[in-house]
Parts: C-alpha cells; sequence; structure tokens
C-alpha cells in the first residue's frame, strides 16, 4: 500500500511562454554570461514559443571585443535579441551615476514596453548585479509589467539565500541553456571553470517541483486576472 508520501503529485501547470507569446520579454543582466547562467532556460523557452525576448547587457567590464561577441553567440543560440545598454567599449557599471543608469533603464523600458522583465535579485552578493537590481526597481513606476529577479549568478558554488516561488520547467530547454553558457569560453574554458554545476543545479531545481530541469525565479510583481 502506497503512503501519501509516495504518492507523485505534480503541479498542475501554466505555461510561462503561453503568457507572454506575441509580447515582449526584457531580460536585464549586469554582464555577458549573467542571463544565459541565470535564465538561459527560460528564456529560451519565451522565445521558442512566440515571445520577443530582449537581452540587455548592461555593460562590458573588460576584454569588450571577445565578451561582446561571445554575448551575441549566447543571445543567438538562444533566439533573443542582444542590446548592450552601454555601449562602444569597455565600461564599468559602478562608473555612472545612480541616476544616469536608471535613466538608461527608464529608456529601455519606454523602448521596448515589456510584458515582463526579469533582473537580478537583492539576495546577489556581487556588487554590479545588485547596482542593476536596485536601479530596475524603479522602472515600475511606468508600465505595469510583471517583474522578476531570477537566482544570483556565480562562476563557483556559494550559498546564498535566495528562495525561488515560481519554478519554469527548462527541461526541453536545458541543452539550449548550457550550450549559451558555453560560448562565454573567456570567462568558463578560458579560466578553467567548469559549466556543468549549471544543469547540476537546474536538475535540483527541477526536483524539488517535479521535473527534470528547472529554473526558479522570485515574483516581485505580477497581476492576475
Ligand atoms: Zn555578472
Amino acid at each position: 500500500m502506497k503512503r501519501a508520501c509516495d504518492v507523485e503529485v505534480r503541479p498542475s501547470r501554466q505555461s510561462i511562454a503561453s503568457r507572454y507569446a506575441g509580447r515582449t520579454v526584457l531580460a536585464i543582466g549586469a554582464h555577458p554570461d549573467d542571463l544565459e547562467i541565470g535564465i538561459g532556460g527560460t528564456l529560451a523557452k519565451l522565445k521558442s514559443e512566440g515571445a520577443n525576448v530582449v537581452m540587455c547587457v548592461a555593460s562590458i567590464p573588460k576584454d569588450y571585443d571577445v565578451r561582446r561577441v561571445e554575448a551575441k553567440r549566447g543571445a543567438d543560440i538562444l533566439g533573443c535579441e542582444l542590446k548592450i545598454l552601454m555601449d562602444g567599449g569597455p565600461k564599468r557599471i559602478e562608473d555612472v551615476k545612480t541616476c544616469d543608469l536608471v535613466g538608461m533603464l527608464d529608456d529601455l523600458v519606454r523602448e521596448y514596453q515589456p510584458a515582463a522583465v526579469l533582473t537580478h535579485s537583492n539576495s546577489d552578493f556581487h556588487n554590479d548585479h545588485l547596482l542593476i537590481y536596485n536601479a530596475c526597481l524603479p522602472t515600475q513606476r511606468l508600465a505595469y509589467f510583471d517583474f522578476y529577479s531570477y537566482h544570483p549568478t556565480n562562476c563557483r558554488p556559494v550559498p546564498i539565500a535566495f528562495h525561488p516561488n515560481v519554478y519554469v520547467d527548462i527541461s526541453d530547454t536545458i541543452d539550449a541553456k548550457m550550450h549559451a553558457i558555453s560560448a562565454h569560453g573567456s570567462q568558463f574554458g578560458g579560466r578553467g571553470l567548469d559549466t556543468e554545476m549549471y544543469r547540476e543545479f537546474a536538475h535540483i531545481q527541477g526536483r524539488m517541483i517535479g521535473c527534470t530541469y528547472a529554473e526558479g525565479l522570485d515574483v516581485q510583481r505580477m497581476l492576475l486576472a
């Protein structure tokens, strides 16, 4: 006889892709590779099912030419449009005044009129990521879009207090995510870093919610009809 805890009860699912099909989703990351690591599977899924997905990389701090090519390759693999916020050469986010950074992100929201914005979280420990998160917050005054944070992105595993409250099933797009992460050869192969931990982490998140691979998101704001 099965005990209650042995019964596999899968939660009902509503496709995130159907929510945003035919609409624009704006994903914002501080650096090249942040979006692929944090939500590469989600972005590929959104794009493949009809959303217009814009990957905005805020800055390229150094090795501009190499990292710009890698960012474009990563976006191409996921099928997304690439936008470099501070384009034209190497720049650091902290060199820009907060009011100017907010102004740039405001312009981005005005230009794309997104149905959803996904960005870093306030659980992150990288100061550039926190600067982007904090500069994204006030853009919510401009329009009524859904607003999500993704898991802190890092090159090596560290303990982080990030608690997703919604998960995207990326079982169909995990390979695209891994491929897009690998496009950033200067960060991984070039530094001897392992990318396989991102697959393992997606698998652990999937096991928490009853699918093979998942990405966790923190919903900051969402309108339900
Ligand atoms: Zn980063």
